[in-house]
């Protein structure tokens, strides 16, 4: 049994407060998610105590949604950003610029200068060329700013290769061998002032021991940083921690985070740093449902088909991971019978899935489903592929 949901009068009920999800049917036009708020309250409260001490910056790009970030806001947490547009988004939902921390590999000069110029917390830096960007724009403006170098270990972790990042294939963060050279060109002005490293190694690790062999790896890095760089004292660990999507163990969850702070507190014992975390599934996949509604029951000679409204437009980590999600029924019929049923969407792709072979209780035309644990990298990755319309997302 899934602890997340619950079935009262054979109806849907979702979270910790048993919300009856059927009510939102009434005026149904479309796919919707669903996000529960005092789902993500509580897992955010129990990685600040598992976490305490640490700086939580939430993910942005796991979910954007304006509620979820002022929920987090008020919990005390900060904000992890990939874009100008994240930026804005978080300053709009009331994170001040110093709760920013601005992440990714692409960042133009606009972006920059428009992190620059509201003098957010750090940007986490992850090539050379990106360090002389920054410097140019900084001289320009005549602003200081403080960033940390994002460093790649080349540790690989076991998840799925689209998202691992810490290796030497990978496009992320800055090779070891270049970290000399980029020291040395910080060292050579005052703007830009080192503050930190930090890593990611990738998303939905279950398992710690790249990570610890990194923060290994690290900490004598670390150490000699500080001692050139006198303001160098942030030490950002990233996110990735993985949730389990195939059979849902919250207790499983949370020994990985404690595991998780237990592992860090260990490598970086004696480093006096302010840590820092960016966490963005586990915070908030749990907390979002996608319902959708059955159009066909297609019957072939080798395969029964599920055709839902919703597809890889909405919900691309099938297609794009092989993720697995689990679906259920919104309204249960006693003594239903289980079947198998691949369940598809309207896409014009094969790749457009979202389980196959799954088996479930038998479903008809109409019927309404709910997909589980869709609250990161759900919406935010969604499209108007084929120009369906975008799902509407709702809290509750
Ligand atoms: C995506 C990302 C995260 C969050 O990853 P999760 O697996 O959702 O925890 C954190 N930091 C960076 C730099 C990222 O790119």
């Amino acid at each position: 049994m899934n602890p997340l949901i619950t079935y009262k009068n054979n109806f849907l009920h979702f979270g910790p407060l048993e919300k009856n999800i059927n009510s939102f049917l009434k005026n149904y036009e479309g796919p919707i998610y669903v996000y529960d708020l005092e789902l993500l309250t509580s897992r955010f409260q129990e990685m600040k105590h598992l976490l305490s001490g640490y700086e939580i910056y939430f993910a942005m790009k796991a979910n954007p949604h304006t509620e979820l970030l002022k929920t987090i806001k008020k919990l005390g947490g900060k904000a992890d950003v990939v874009s100008q547009g994240e930026i804005k988004q978080a300053l709009n939902a009331g994170f001040l610029p110093h709760d920013i921390v601005f992440s990714g590999v692409g960042k133009t000069r606009a972006e920059i200068e428009f992190a620059v110029q509201k003098q957010i917390h750090q940007i986490n830096v992850e090539s050379i060329p990106e360090l002389e960007r920054i410097i140019q724009i900084c001289t320009q403006l005549n602003l200081p700013i403080s960033i940390a170098l994002r460093l790649n270990p080349n540790i690989s972790i076991k998840t799925h290769p689209y998202i691992a990042t810490g290796l030497q294939e990978n496009k992320f963060g800055i090779d070891l061998s270049q970290l000399h050279e980029a020291t040395t060109i910080l060292q050579q002005q005052s703007l830009v002032q080192l503050c930190g490293i930090s890593i990611h190694l990738g998303s939905q690790m279950h398992e710690l021991s790249g990570l610890q062999l990194a923060l290994e790896t690290l900490k004598p890095i670390f150490l000699d940083l500080q001692s050139k760089f006198r303001n160098c004292n942030r030490f950002d660990v990233g996110g990735g921690l993985g949730i389990f999507y195939e059979k849902t163990d919250l207790e499983k969850e949370s020994q990985l985070l404690a595991n998780y702070a237990k592992i860090i507190s260990n490598c970086l014992s004696g480093v006096k740093a302010h840590l820092q975390t960016e966490p963005g599934r586990w915070l908030v996949a749990h907390s979002g449902l996608l319902i959708c509604q059955v159009q066909y029951i297609k019957k072939t000679p080798y395969k029964e088909f599920v055709i839902l409204d919703s597809g890889m437009n909405h919900l691309m980590r099938p297609s794009l991971y092989q993720a697995y999600h689990q679906i259920v029924p919104l309204q249960k019929h006693p003594h239903a019978k289980l079947t198998k049923y691949d369940f598809v969407g309207p896409i014009c792709e094969s790749s457009d899935f979202f389980a196959k072979d799954r088996e479930c209780d038998v479903l008809k035309q109409g019927d309404f489903v709910a997909i589980l644990d869709v609250g990161a990298y759900g919406a935010s990755m969604a499209s108007t592929y084929n120009l369906h319309k975008l799902p509407l997302e709702i809290v509750i």
